[in-house]
């Protein structure tokens, strides 16, 4: 054992010593946590229920409705009892409403602190000057809410100007502030803010300003050492509260939720590990750094008591900082043996105050938590006070991809697929290949497109620009206009193709696809930046529709490969059947300009894959993106004649192609109007006409989001912004009508003008730009009139003022006094413009949601369980979203599409997608000769394909 090993062991058996002196219980505030707390050691799923209800409990306003929820959540249960304890709180505690201005709350808070404390000394009598009374740990997040981690300028922008006075009062009356650490998503910013602010003139010399870091990320130590070769320049001492981290959850699932490298360590001994790594790293420079240690872990905190005293550094320059109500006797005993020790609570009103505490102390109760090893389960000191990585070393040998609680990571049987991952940009090296791809794209301005026939690059004579929204006198490329002539050539070419195409083996085209998804991984930036000038979209959204088309690619691949292969129906001895498809000839994709590349390489793609021949034809506002999208398929080696690109007008070349007696599937997504056309025009069967046409069509919607009474507001605003308002609301998802319960109307809109007045509308090309320019200037104006028809016929609750004078954008705009049979309330309006409609209860909110011609998707934000399987089950949606956000299909994950008015019921990136572009064949073989037949009959054949 080492030296140090043996002092931590020392240290810690002094600390469990002390503890077991003072028998307190562990969660010390008696009766209601306590039974909690017994009750979620006991069973993980009234654990899962407990952290539910406290999650609703801050917005519950009335006794009654705090019962009601403790029913929903725990009655079928057999919690019962836990229900009687329920009601007595509901009995007593107010309700107090939230605030929002939260810079104005830190100061009063400050100020109020500073009074209570005056007059208290330092305990232990030294250093005391590092340690102000007063320490107030601030929420970046709570101060600007359009937080991008693509534009860390902008935040500190923003941030900045609100932090100043917070920080110069403080300095005043001599207290300390903490910038606190969030999620993964905003950390480098509120490193960058935290070294930018205290490098100013002002605040360079001011040594009571701290930051977190969190072990659990992996980036820890490279964030610390920054910092303090940053403090060193700066020449003034700083702190850093050393944590865990709290999000540990949340960062793993928002990772691979979205296909991301995991930030956080997986097993906790390696948090553990790294938190005493990163311990040293602060004793060692002490010089510069004070630490702080926000840990209940008795082995972290001997260990960084043993470390300081090898290191040489007094006791008094450090503190270990712990959670209010929690673990009473360590922190007694910590100030025994003459550690400074500061207790932290969350301030506010009461009940989220509450919340807050019981989360905390529930995450406490975790498998892995230290508190309940020590306390619920008597573990001994020495299997404790382990080095962690020791334990690291032994769950890595055990289990190969560990993951929570070591359990593992392995996906579901039968979920083999895994999307592309986002690109995040909160990484540096993505923001700068973004902006350089925005750079050489910007290069390539006004490039000429050409049609591709049979494998043929065509050019006539007749160019279609194709122009920057943002700027509409920028011409992003010229498009090759396809005519008649052109469109019959590319049905020759696509009839010619289909033989040979359609008896390819259908591996060979699955590998087509893969090929295809490679490159556009590899143009991916390049792609993303093509469309932030062609379409006008913000960086985020125009990454997104990159990746759908890789999922696209890869997921109707896979899907090819389950269904391409014969399958017996039955096993009946003498005779076999096969289930197999075939394609149906020439397909005909017509394709929207709002996700340019993805739902036009979507359509071709499932075409291509399933062995047919295609002709696409993307809109006139997106020609470049498609022109992108041929090349791709170019270069992965499609065949000539069996994918031929025509740009050129619907209302011509379209609508020759729809009629055609040669076009035998038409897959379209688009507006309702055209979509109709279509629809009626294919039913019509011409001379020399094989086969009855088949069509797949996609259309718009009226997309209504629901917030229930007990919603958790700060979700369903910030979502419901989000769904109406993010590109523009140009998205068929996007939300249009937003729903409010009466009981719930006054504080949602308090809060929802002032986050729509925090978007920011701009060029798309800047990277945190949340609502960009409309498509064009046909759309520009149809906007404007359905803005005007909302002033007449309901209230103009809110519009942006501030909007860039040129380009196409329109302000978001907000109407209130909605009434379900007006125009703004039924007709898809394809743009940032929301509806507001009040209704007495739920059942009132399903009727006016379910009220419209269209149903494509819809939400509901609501935290009690019956309310949400009502919703589900009657909601009339495609895509039911519940408590998060209508928009943002992930194939695969979200098969998407409507019915009624928004499409024929088809589900692009669903399972049954493809079948749509097949035609079923049955083969039916007598196998008995004389009576003989064979013992089995295979699952599959390929003889005959
Ligand atoms: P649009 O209907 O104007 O155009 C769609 C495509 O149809 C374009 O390529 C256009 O050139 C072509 N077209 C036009 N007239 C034609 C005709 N007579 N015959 C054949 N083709 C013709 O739609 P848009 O403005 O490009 O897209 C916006 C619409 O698309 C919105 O209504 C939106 O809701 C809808 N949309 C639906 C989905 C979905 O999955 N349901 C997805 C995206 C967009």
């Amino acid at each position: 054992m080492t030296a140090l090993q043996g002092e931590i062991e020392r240290r810690g058996k002094r600390v469990f010593e002390l503890v077991d002196k003072h028998p307190e219980p562990l969660f010390s505030k008696a009766g209601f946590y306590q039974r909690l707390m017994a009750l979620s050691m006991r069973d993980e799923r009234f654990k899962a229920q407990l952290f539910r209800f406290v999650d609703v409990l801050p917005s519950l306003r009335r006794s009654s409705e705090i019962v009601e929820h403790l029913d929903e959540y725990f009655c079928d249960d057999g919690f019962g009892p836990l229900v009687g304890v329920g009601v007595r709180l509901a009995r007593i505690v107010p309700w107090v409403t939230q605030a929002d201005e939260y810079a104005a709350r830190y100061l009063d808070l400050l100020e109020k602190l500073a009074r209570e404390t005056k007059g208290w000394s330092d305990p232990l009598g030294k250093n005391s000057e590092l340690f102000p009374v007063v320490n107030l740990s601030v929420k970046i997040s709570a101060l600007y809410s359009q937080i991008s981690p693509a534009d860390p300028a902008d935040a500190i922008n923003h941030l900045a100007p609100k932090l100043r006075p917070l920080l110069r009062r403080a300095r005043e009356l001599g207290a300390f502030i903490n910038f606190d650490m969030e999620s993964y998503a905003h950390k480098n910013i509120t490193l960058e803010l935290f070294k930018t602010i205290f490098t100013e003139e002002e605040f360079k010399d001011w040594p009571h300003a701290g930051i977190v870091i969190q072990a659990y990320l992996r980036d820890s130590e490279a964030d610390l050492r920054d910092l303090i070769e940053w403090g060193r320049a700066r020449g003034t001492r700083f702190a850093v509260r050393l944590v865990k981290g709290a999000y540990w959850d949340y960062e793993t699932t928002k990772s691979r939720q979205n296909g991301w490298d995991c930030p956080v360590y997986f097993q906790k001994s390696e948090s553990d590990a790294n938190f005493e790594a990163l311990t040293r790293v602060l004793f060692e420079n002490e010089s510069i750094v004070t630490a702080a240690f926000g840990s209940h872990n008795v082995r972290s905190i001997a260990h960084a008591q043993a470390l300081a005293d090898e290191l040489g550094i007094d006791p008094s320059r450090f503190e270990f900082q712990l959670l209010y109500g929690m673990a009473g006797p360590i922190k007694r005993a910590l100030v025994e043996m003459s550690y400074r020790v500061r207790e932290y609570c969350p301030v506010g009103e009461l009940l989220p105050g509450m919340a807050y505490l019981v989360r905390r102390l529930l995450e406490n109760t975790s498998n892995e938590g230290f508190l309940r090893a020590k306390f619920a389960e008597n573990v001994s000191a020495e299997e404790l006070l382990r080095d962690p990585r020791e334990l690291v070393k032994e769950s890595v040998a055990g289990s190969g991809d560990p993951g929570k609680n070591g359990a593992s990571l392995d996906i579901a049987p039968g979920d083999v697929y895994r999307n592309s991952p986002l690109v995040n940009f909160a990484y540096k090296d993505s923001q700068d290949k973004m902006q350089s791809a925005l750079r050489e794209v910007r290069k390539r301005f006004g490039e000429k497109y050409p049609l591709v026939i049979g494998g043929e690059k065509v050019w006539t004579d007749e160019l279609t620009p194709s122009v920057n929204p943002s700027a509409p006198d920028e011409i992003v490329g010229y498009g090759s206009e396809a005519g008649i002539p052109e469109a019959e050539r590319a049905v020759k070419a696509a009839r010619a193709a289909f033989g040979k195409w359609s008896r390819t083996p259908f591996e060979e085209r699955a590998r087509l696809l893969e090929r295809a998804a490679d490159i556009l991984e590899r143009r991916r930036y390049e792609l993303s930046a093509v469309e932030v000038f062609e379409v006008g979209k913000p960086w985020k959204e125009a990454d997104a529709d990159i990746r759908e088309a890789i999922d696209f690619c890869t997921f109707y691949a896979q899907q090819m490969r389950r269904l391409g292969r014969p399958k017996l129906t039955q096993q009946v001895p003498g005779e076999e059947s096969y289930h197999h498809y075939w394609p149906r000839g020439v397909a005909f994709v017509v394709a929207p300009w709002n996700f340019p590349i993805a739902i036009l390489c979507g359509m071709a793609s499932a075409a291509v894959v399933t062995g047919n021949t295609v002709i696409m034809k993307p809109s006139e506002q997106s020609i470049v993106c498609g022109a992108m999208l041929m090349q791709v398929f170019e270069e992965a080696g499609v065949p000539p004649g069996v994918l031929n690109f025509l740009s050129g007008h619907g209302s011509v070349i379209g609508a020759h192609l729809v009629d055609h007696k040669d076009v035998d599937l038409i897959a379209f997504t688009g507006s309702r109007e055209v979509g109709l056309r279509i629809w009626q025009s294919a039913g019509v069967t011409r001379p020399g006409q094989r086969e009855l046409k088949h069509v797949i069509c996609e259309m718009g919607g009226k997309n209504a989001m629901i917030v229930d009474a007990d919603a958790d507001l700060g979700e369903a605003i910030a979502y419901s912004i989000y769904s109406a308002f993010g590109y523009q609301g140009q998205k068929c998802s996007a939300l249009s009508r937003l729903i409010l319960l009466e009981e719930n109307y006054d504080r949602v809109m308090e809060r929802l003008i002032p986050a729509a007045a925090s978007l920011r509308v701009g060029n798309p090309e800047e990277p945190g730009i949340m609502v960009g320019p409309v498509i064009d200037e046909a759309a520009y104006r149809r906007i404007l009139e359905y803005i005007e028809i909302g002033k007449k016929e309901a209230t103009l609750a809110y519009q942006a003022k501030e909007i860039p004078p040129q380009g196409y954008f329109i302000p978001p705009t907000i109407f209130t006094d909605v009434k379900p049979n007006m125009r703004i309330a039924r007709e898809e309006i394809f743009g940032p413009v929301l509806s507001v409609l009040k209704v007495r209860d739920l059942d009132e909110a399903l009727e006016v949601a379910n009220g419209t011609d269209y149903a494509l998707t819809g939400g509901f934000f609501s935290r009690s369980p019956a309310n949400i399987e009502r919703v589900k089950a009657h909601l009339e949606a495609g895509n039911v979203y519940i408590n998060r956000s209508c928009t943002g299909a992930i194939v695969g994950r979200h098969p998407f599409g409507g019915f009624k008015m928004s499409g024929s019921g088809t589900k692009a990136g669903g399972e049954d997608y493809l079948l749509h572009f097949l035609v079923p064949r049955v083969v039916t073989e007598n196998t008995s000769r004389l009576g003989l037949v064979p013992e089995e009959t295979p699952e599959y054949r390929d003889e005959f394909l």
